[in-house]
This record gives C-alpha cells, structure tokens and sequence, in this order.
C-alpha cells in the first residue's frame, strides 16, 4: 500500500458493545496495524435521544479490555460538529443540491401507502414548491428537514471484499435527509463529512450497510471528496442462521419456563406468583416467541426459574467479561467471524493476527458464531496460559463481579487458585468452584442436597465418616497437601473406604457443596484452624 492506511471505528454511543461491532473494530485495527497505520475512534453520537454518556463510557471500557487501543487521543464526538455540517449543509442548499423539505411524518406515510395501493415503490423526489409556497413556508418557520437532491444515475462501486458491481441502478435513486428536523445532521450526512476530515482510506462495516454506501457516494461527489476503499463485512449469525441478539436471551428465559413448568408440574399462575408478573401478561410471552420480556421482568422471572445471568448466551462484549472469557481469546475467535488466515490455522496471538490480516482473507458469505468453539478455545488457555496471565485476567474478571468472596484474596492467593482450578472452561466457573474458599467459615451456606447425598444417607456413613477424620487431621503438624493426604489415606486403609467416601464428605463440610479444586491442595490452602472449624459447623448442621 503505498498511502498510509487510516481506518476508523464509529460506534453510536446507544448501550454496551456488541460482539459484531467488536468484530468490526478488530478487523479495522488490524488493518491499521498490519499496515502500519492508524486506527481511529470517532463517536456517531447525532441521535440526542438514544446516546448517553454512560454508554460512552462503557464503550471505551469495553474497547481497552479487548486491547483495541485506537490512536487518536482527542476523540472525535459528532454532536460537537453541528457548526461544521451545517456549513456544508447550507453550501448545498445554496447550490441546489439539497433543499428543504416540508412532509410531515403522516404526509410522507400517505404518499407511501399510495405507492403501496399502485404497486411501485415509494421513490422520493424533490416536490416543485412554487417561490411562493417555499417563502410561506420560510416565514412560517414550519418544521422542515433538510434532504440531498441525488443525482439520478446508476451508482456502482467496488467493495474490497464483496466484489466489483455493487450499488443501484437509477431507478432506485431518491433524495434523503440529511438534516433531521431537531437540526442533527443524518448518520449518512456526518459520516461523509468525517470519513473525509479524518483522512479515512478504509472504511470496514457491516454488510447491513452496504447499500448506504451508495447514498455517502452520492454526498462525496457533491462534496469533491475523495472516495475511501469499501470493505463490508459478513453478517454475524447464530448457528441455527438466526440473528444473534438480545432475542438470544429472552429465548433462554423462556425455554427454562417452559421446562420448569413442565418439569416442576407448575402453572403460569405459580410463576405469576413467585414473579408479580399478570397470568396475561406471562402467557402472551410464553406461547409467542416473537415477544419479550422487559429486562425489569427478566430480572423477576429469571430466580424464579433457578436462572443466574451468567447462563444466558453472552451477546455483548461485557457479557463475556462478566462471564469469565480472556479478551485475546475473544478476539482470536472474533477473528475468525469473516476473516481465514489460511493454512487451517486458527489459533492465533494479537501478534499472529497483525501479520497473517488480509483483504484477500475476508470472507463474502455469513459468519456463524459457535459458541461451543469460543468455549473450547478459552478452555485450551485457561489450561496453558501461564499464571501470570492468569492472575490478571481473573482479577479483571473479579472486578466486574465485585460479589464474589474472591475480590478478598490476594495476588499470591489468586495464583494457587489458578493453578488448583486448570481444566475450566471460563473464569466464572473457577470462580464457582473456588469462591467458597474465601468466604468467612459461617457464611458457607450447607446445600441441603449435598448434605442428605453425602452425610446422611446410607445411615450417616459419611457423616460418621467426618467425624473419624476430625481429630485425626487436628493431629497434623506440618499441614501440607501431602501430609493431609496421608493421614486420610492412612483412614480410608484401616476403615476400608474409598478415598471419595472420606473426600466427599469433607468437600461438603468446607465448601457446602460437592465440587471444589482438589481436595488435599484446597485443605492446605484454607488452613488448618478454618478446615476444623467449618466441619465443626458441619457436623453441627448435618446432626
Ligand atoms: N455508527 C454506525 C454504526 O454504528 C457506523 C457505521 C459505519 O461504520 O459507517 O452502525
């Protein structure tokens, strides 16, 4: 490439990142960084209504984890750029290329229901007002928007990845706004005007937005700009060839009700119940997939149904922090959602990827998103990534989960942790099965479950069990895995037990529950004094 290449990410600022816009961020940072370019932020925030600063917020937020640092420190915010589109926008009017337009909302959807009843489709053309009308109008101050008057030709234009040829042809062309009646320029009219100022040679996007593409030719040329390379991007799907989306979620919800009911033998009026949620309302969601429920009763409906927010399918970037995922995991299977870096390699470092990136190695036709294979990739590094890698990620992962007993342990004592708990999946599920170790000893909360399965059943067995090996591990010194392991060995031996008939129910008794890291390491990790104390309380509960 012989210019500098100069890509751009130009998120609306409306909620949390999306796993598609990531994808798209990614592909323009490693252009840029392939290249020895620049990646650029830019913040489409013309929609006052729908953008917030939090969301903002939360944007960068989610760009810095994933390691998408872009280069332009001063970001560029399109609601502080009215004066500079309104410039070009009355350049335009005065010129004849764009003019106000006076349709009320209803007028607009008059004429397109005529052009329903005639079978055409609804084409915008710019209305003869006389002199006279337009100074009434003028002198009123009616509402107006402001729309580009788009020269009727065929539009064709080359896109990188799609191919040669894409575009309208004539018939398809109409005018649009550009300047809504609140006076904010379009997404169509900002974008053009920044792509320019930002010096911006590639533009990556979503295939949804290929056919704008020719509305932002149409203003360029007005304009005298230049005109950037195009690259639209596969469709992110799930497997199933759905939408991935928030939907995803509602449906998980949905489907653990219907099994709960059917399962549990309740009825929707038990849900009803324990929600505070109408019959009605419940079981026009339940029977119509197409509905959803508001977050603030997903929020209801989700305990009811014995379901964490952590089991829902993850959606936006955030969810996958929260849920345990390491972003160069994430974005090493982002990666692969468009792009083949060729040789059946897949998996790739940040660095990898800078070098392998290729025009040539995007793909034309939908992406899937598998999540079985993001899972399996962040199991492969959960299991070989070094623990100082580890201990970061986990911390990062504490911080967005600030309730867990974890936030408490201290880098050395995260470390153990990793290394006791390699084969996870994800860091949420170290955090499950780790989580009790760091809680104060009468805060374990015994399930009932376990307690009847491991210590009372088949006549107290384990339970009598617990309380042979009390003493016997008070009697240990030097509390060590081995040393602790070799006194419930010595046990197992004399009272002819399995090891798991003694282990099970000492996991029981210090966790509360039948899973945890191994069981000697965790011993020696908790200490002696905490151990006795929580099979104490055990026994006390389980009696
Ligand atoms: N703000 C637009 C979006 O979030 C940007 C599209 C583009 O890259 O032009 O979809």
């Amino acid at each position: 490439m012989n210019q500098t290449v100069v890509t751009r990410f130009a998120p609306s600022p409306t909620g949390y990142l999306h796993v598609g816009g990531a994808r798209t961020a990614l592909f323009d940072w490693l252009l840029a960084r392939h290249f020895g370019g620049r990646f650029l932020l830019r913040i489409e925030d013309t929609d006052l209504a729908r953008s917030t600063q939090q969301a903002c917020d939360q944007l960068l937020e989610d760009l810095r984890w994933l390691g998408l640092q872009w280069d332009n420190a001063d970001l560029l915010f399109q609601s502080k750029r009215t004066d500079i589109y309104n410039a070009l926008i009355e350049k335009l009017i005065a010129e004849s290329k764009g003019y106000k337009a006076y349709e009320t909302a209803e007028e607009l959807d008059a004429l397109r229901k005529q052009a329903e009843k005639d079978k055409r489709v609804f084409i915008y053309r710019r209305p003869q007002l006389t002199d006279a009308q337009a100074r009434q109008y003028e002198s009123e101050g009616r509402p107006h928007v402001v729309r580009f008057a788009m020269p009727v030709r065929d539009y064709r234009f080359d896109d990188a990845v799609l191919g040669p040829g894409q575009g309208v042809p004539a018939t398809q062309v109409q005018d649009f706004v550009i300047r809504k009646s609140d006076g904010m320029p379009t997404y169509h009219f900002a974008v053009v005007v920044d792509d320019e100022a930002m010096g911006i040679t590639h533009v990556l996007r979503g295939q949804e937005h290929l056919l704008n593409t020719v509305l932002h030719i149409g203003l360029q040329e007005a304009l005298g700009y230049r005109r950037p390379i195009y690259m639209h991007l596969p469709v992110i799907q799930n497997l199933d060839g759905s939408k991935m989306g928030k939907r995803d979620r509602d449906k998980k919800v949905r489907v653990t009700v219907q099994m709960w009911m059917k399962n549990q033998k309740r009825t929707v009026a038990d849900l009803s119940a324990a929600t505070g949620i109408g019959t009605d309302r419940l079981a026009a969601w339940i029977d119509n997939s197409k509905s959803q429920l508001d977050l603030s009763e997903q929020k209801l409906v989700m305990p009811a149904v014995g379901l964490r927010e952590s089991d829902l399918p993850e959606v936006l970037v955030h969810d996958f922090r929260r849920n345990g995922y390491i972003p160069e995991v994430l974005l090493n299977f982002l990666a692969l959602l468009g792009f083949s870096p060729g040789e059946n390699i897949e998996k790739m470092t940040m660095d990898d990827m800078v070098q392998r990136f290729a025009i040539e190695g995007i793909g034309k036709s939908n992406a899937k998103f598998d999540r079985n294979k993001l899972l399996s990739f962040n199991t492969d590094f959960c299991a070989t990534a070094p623990t100082s890698r580890l201990v970061p990620a986990f911390r990062d992962f504490l911080s967005v989960n600030p309730d867990s007993p974890l936030n408490r342990a201290t880098d050395a004592q995260l470390g153990r942790i990793v290394e006791m708990g390699r084969g996870v999946h994800n860091l949420r599920q170290l955090d499950d099965k780790s989580s009790f170790m760091l809680l104060e000893d009468d805060a374990v909360q015994y399930a009932p479950d376990a307690v009847e399965k491991v210590l009372k059943k088949n006549d107290g067995q384990g339970l009598k069990a617990l309380k042979d090996i009390r003493p016997l591990l008070e009697t240990v010194t030097d509390w060590k895995h081995t040393a602790i392991e070799a006194v419930v060995t010595d046990y197992c031996t004399r009272a002819a037990l399995g090891l798991g008939k003694v282990a099970q129910p000492i996991r029981v008794a210090i966790s509360g529950n039948t899973i945890s890291p191994p069981i000697f390491e965790t011993l020696e990790f908790m200490g002696k004094t905490s151990v006795l104390s929580r099979i104490d309380r055990c026994i006390a509960i389980a009696r």
